[in-house]
């Protein structure tokens, strides 16, 4: 049985869905994309906008470009507050359950963008208690609560 479904997303467009319980630490699903040297991610302008949002990098050689179709990963939203976690192993990428997740429940993993000068341009809509505002990984994310308290 598959562990998830698509299904319209309450964070934004289509996302992910629990179809049964799921326990921490279960495998979900693999992001599947192509292998393609860092030198490559580096140089064409596809990947140009400083956030390729389905890119990911598994060593220092080589990224995962996830801008795929049949990678039905890529449809799993940011949240402030995620069930999920990213793991490479080899040159294989994993979304794993970081806490027990109830059927149900959308799926979600901190998309690690780093925090710069167009973080605004990546508005957050997770709701979740802890949302920030904005798609910015966990550690950074004092940055923007500096911000805020400063208005
Ligand atoms: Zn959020």
């Amino acid at each position: 049985m598959k562990l998830f479904k698509i299904k319209k997303s309450n964070i934004d467009k289509n996302g992910l869905y629990a179809n049964c319980n799921i326990k921490k630490g279960t495998k979900i699903v693999e992001y599947k994309g192509k292998v393609i040297s860092v030198k490559q991610s580096e140089t064409n302008p596809k990947y140009d906008n400083g956030k390729a949002i389905y890119l990911f990098n598994i060593n220092k050689r080589y990224d995962l470009d996830g801008d795929f179709k049949f990678n039905s990963a890529r449809l799993i939203n940011h949240s402030c507050d995620p069930n999920c976690e990213v793991f490479g192993t080899g040159l294989k990428i994993w979304v794993f359950a970081m806490k027990d997740i109830k059927q149900g429940e959308e799926l979600s993993y901190d998309y690690g963008f780093n925090f710069d000068k167009d973080y605004k341009n990546y508005p957050c809509k997770c709701k979740s208690k802890k949302c920030v505002g904005y798609i910015v990984r966990e550690g950074s994310r004092w940055r923007i609560k500096k911000k805020k308290k400063l208005k």
